[in-house]
């Protein structure tokens, strides 16, 4: 999918009292940082310095043009002398973007000979910024603070992470889910407050009829379904009756006209996120499953049976991962395995994006089972093993809360053969019966959105990006200290 260029804003405060020189100083020092961060390769986008600024006048005007620039996800902050904190009030009111305050020093270590006190007031960030942490401490601001020599690797990480979250939440805050039908039918975990979600992430959720897809699916040419199933073949393993001529290769030529026609619809409705419903499925064929694998795995939102929220999340985090080795995918909590710590089979009717795959995903058609459409095409695998995040937000009323599990995803104990469709197994961390007491405990959907290529750091960058809570589930959780925390949580977040 296109890419936008995305721009963190780095500004380093001061003063004037120091003088020309000193100033002069600063302002090469911040450069050679900014270029620093843009040379480690680990950003998702680039570092741009915008000055440094020494009154509380230069600071409203910088802060007044982040808010104004598209392209401005996040400012960073750095104090490299001392910058009495109250000349950022004016503009602190004013500021909108995601804030990372870098507590740095220029000088990696104390030049033991040369150090006077002109070197003392100059690169005096121990403590200017812990001024500059008072005030924003004050203001009660999100923000996240990094704290490192400005050319430790761990720096570089840890504001990757953030800059991600930024570029995540810059496309959420102008993302546009389209719903094509409406929720599963009393289902309450997967529906919620649309307005408050608009004002809280920025994302708008949109409908579509269902016809209006099945309209273009029916327009979509021999042809260029002729050339997406050859592309299919060029990419997946094909059971024997998928293959041409096979029993079953109508059925895989309708799952790419279906393909088609949704991707034309969501490009027209300027869509990139999505949902379905296997029970509103009016004029399609079947459940456009391998649609929604493939289209997931070019970076679109997905969420099952009208989860809008799901495929808001499954959105953001695969533009907060791109780029990043692992993958990102929507899944379900299906089946337990209740032997040794325990662990969980994740899949769903079909639609679990192959960017997760162990191997070459399999082309097959199978009968569903429910929706009382025909068999649909969809892609069979396994997912890669190894450590991921698997995330959710869930409306309370009147707010949103976020859940986040790390979890292992470990291979399954032996074959799946009568189970055709893609899977995750994953033991949660610390274990299955904490982990699902907390999750439950939490009110968290039996939907969510799992990604390999992010951590928990990633998550806790958005949750605080967006203010919303956070409870997370890892290695360290216990449930005495876990309900305590919902609790706690009940009272800082219900305003
Ligand atoms: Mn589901």
């Amino acid at each position: 999918m296109k890419k936008t260029q995305y721009e963190i804003w780095f500004l380093t405060g001061s003063q004037t009292l120091y003088g020309d020189e000193a100033l002069r100083q600063v302002d090469a020092d911040s450069r050679v940082v900014a270029d620093g961060f843009n040379a480690s390769g680990k950003l998702p986008c680039t570092v741009v310095y915008r000055g440094t600024v020494k009154s509380s006048e230069e600071i409203v005007k910088r802060f007044r043009e982040a808010n104004a620039a598209d392209q401005c996800v996040g400012v960073m902050l750095w104090m490299h002398t001392f910058s009495p904190a109250k000349m950022w009030i004016k503009g602190l009111h004013l500021l909108r973007k995601p804030i990372l305050h870098l507590h740095t020093q220029f000088m990696k270590e104390i030049p033991w000979s040369e150090i006077d006190m002109d070197f003392m007031n100059l690169n005096q960030s121990a403590h200017g910024d812990r001024e500059f942490g008072h005030i924003m401490a004050r203001f009660k601001k999100p923000r996240k603070v990094v704290v490192g020599h400005w050319e430790d690797p761990e720096v570089h990480e840890r504001v990757a992470a953030w800059a991600r979250m930024c570029n995540a939440w810059c496309e959420l805050n102008n993302l546009r889910v389209i719903r094509f039908g409406d929720q599963m039918n009393n289902v309450a975990v997967t529906d919620g407050d649309r307005v408050s979600a608009e004002m809280t992430f920025g994302f708008h959720v949109d409908y579509c009829p269902v016809g209006e897809l099945a309209a273009a699916v029916a327009k979509v040419s021999e042809s260029d379904v002729d050339a997406l199933v050859n592309e299919y073949e060029t990419l997946y393993e094909f059971a024997d009756d998928c293959k041409a001529n096979g029993a079953n290769r109508g059925q895989v030529r309708e799952a790419a006209r279906i393909e088609l026609g949704l991707r034309e619809t969501l490009e027209k409705w300027n869509g990139k996120a999505f949902t379905t419903n296997f029970d509103d499925l009016y004029g399609l064929n079947q459940l456009p499953g391998l649609a929604s694998q493939r289209l997931m795995n070019e970076g679109y939102g997905f969420g099952a049976e009208g989860d809008w929220k799901t495929a808001a999340l499954v959105r953001a985090m695969k533009v907060a991962a791109e780029g990043l080795p692992g993958g990102t995918s929507f899944l379900e909590d299906y089946v337990y395995h209740l032997k040794g710590k325990g662990a969980i089979l994740q899949a769903h009717m079909l639609e679990v994006c192959p960017s997760i795959a162990k191997s070459k995903p399999r082309m097959e058609v199978h009968p569903l089972g429910i929706g009382g459409k025909a068999d649909p095409a969809r892609l069979v695998f396994t997912a890669q093993e190894g450590p991921g995040v698997a995330a959710t937000f869930v409306d309370l009323g009147g707010r949103f809360r976020m859940i986040v599990n790390e979890v292992d995803c470990v291979p399954p104990e032996a074959d799946l053969p009568k189970l055709p469709v893609a899977r995750a197994f994953w033991t949660p961390r610390p274990d299955l019966k904490t982990s699902a007491a907390a999750w439950i405990l939490a009110g968290g959907t039996h939907h969510t959105c799992f990604s390999s290529a992010l951590t928990r750091e990633h998550m806790e960058d958005f949750a605080e990006i967006a203010q919303i809570e956070l409870d997370i589930i890892d290695s360290d959780t216990n449930i005495s200290d876990f309900r305590r925390e919902l609790r706690w949580n009940e009272a800082f977040y219900s305003k």
